[in-house]
């Protein structure tokens, strides 16, 4: 049966304005890195995205390489899109990137013109798009001059196929290199997507206060640190966790018993809260006054209704960002 949203979808999330543009992000966003390949199932990705639309969350992030194999998200989504979303289009901001290894030859990775654009025409047929809403340099690619990479975005949005420009992982000196060139082009940056949570903080360096300078809005991807700063991995590695996949990029060294101890801390903090350790690894992150959107990745519906408490909760108090300040620096 085809999928009919939730009437009440708008009535609970909270909707952030990106920088100083007109366009508004849900303060919580889906990813599609994990969970939507080849070895996933496509019933519980629709459920999921369903479940998320139902909820107010509007935006869907996406890249060309997510999988596995790469490629295989883009398809997966077009598919349910074009199924269950289709008369919904104008209500998703649906973005995607390029900038990491996509095929072989010196045409698929990096920030070239030839690259980017290319890669961008192929993102659209597997996802059976017209256009997306955002598109990224994934990453900034030494070996090519930020004009040429700059230019690759500006040219995608002239030509239609993307409404606006975005960057991530992009340090924050060519940031600001990349937000003059785009502003001298006419496409401003709309959105810096960065690695950034309780357990990652060099966007503190320096990042975040180019961001809010330049008037760009800012979405955490990795908010939870891969899973970590949740109860997944309090009690050991879960048999269906993205540490226990052989595809999963969380590998299971990095879970080491001084993190585990950190991570236990953290969560009596959270417990003692009453929420649970994900949604105050969430709110933490929402503190930023540059922060539009916390960008998350689910595997299933359990762990998105949990995200989802966060729009009913309020800020954290100063007195919990202490104490969480006080853990990680320890
Ligand atoms: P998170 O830090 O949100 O980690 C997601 C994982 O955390 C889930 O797969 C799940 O693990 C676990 N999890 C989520 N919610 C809960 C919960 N309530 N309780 C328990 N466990 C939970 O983010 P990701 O690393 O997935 O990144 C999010 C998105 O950011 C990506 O999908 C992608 O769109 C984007 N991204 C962008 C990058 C870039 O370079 N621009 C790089 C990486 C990601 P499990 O699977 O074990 O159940």
């Amino acid at each position: 049966m085809s999928y009919m949203p939730d009437s009440k979808r708008y009535d609970t999330m909270k909707y952030k304005t990106c920088g100083k543009s007109g366009l508004k992000l849900p303060i919580l966003s889906i990813g599609l890195w994990h969970n939507f390949g080849e070895v996933d199932s496509e019933d519980n990705a629709r459920e999921m995205l369903c479940y998320a639309f139902d909820h107010g969350i509007t935006h869907f992030d996406l890249a060309n390489n997510y999988g596995p194999p790469a490629g295989a998200a883009e398809s997966m989504f077009g598919r349910i899109i074009k199924k269950d979303f289709h008369a919904h289009r104008d209500e998703m901001v649906i973005s995607t990137k390029a900038g990491y290894w996509m095929w072989p030859g010196p045409y698929g990775d990096g920030g070239s013109r030839k690259y980017l654009m290319s890669s961008l025409d192929q993102s659209l047929k597997r996802m059976d798009l017209d256009y997306v809403d955002i598109f990224y340099s994934h990453r900034l690619d030494s070996e090519t001059p930020l004009e040429e990479t700059m230019l690759a975005l500006d040219s995608a949005v002239r030509q239609g196929k993307a409404l606006y420009a975005g960057i991530s992982n992009y340090p924050p000196s060519q940031t600001q290199q990349a937000s003059d060139i785009l502003k001298s082009l006419g496409t401003p940056c709309l959105i810096h997507q960065v690695k950034y949570s309780m357990l990652n903080r060099q966007p503190e360096d320096g990042l975040f206060k180019v961001l809010e300078a330049e008037n760009i809005g800012c979405i955490a991807f990795s908010p939870l640190a891969q899973g970590m700063l949740t109860d997944r991995y309090l009690d050991g590695i879960p048999g269906d966790s993205r540490a226990a996949k052989p595809h999963g990029f969380l590998k299971v060294d990095t879970i080491t018993e001084d993190l585990l101890k950190k991570i236990r801390s953290l969560n009596k903090i959270a417990e003692k809260n009453k929420i649970t350790l994900a949604q105050m690894s969430l709110l933490w992150v929402l503190r930023q006054p540059c922060m539009t959107s916390v960008l998350v990745g689910v595997s299933n519906i359990g762990q998105l209704k949990g995200n989802l408490e966060i729009v009913k909760k309020t800020d954290l108090s100063e007195k919990v960002i202490h104490q969480i300040s006080e853990i990680l620096i320890d």
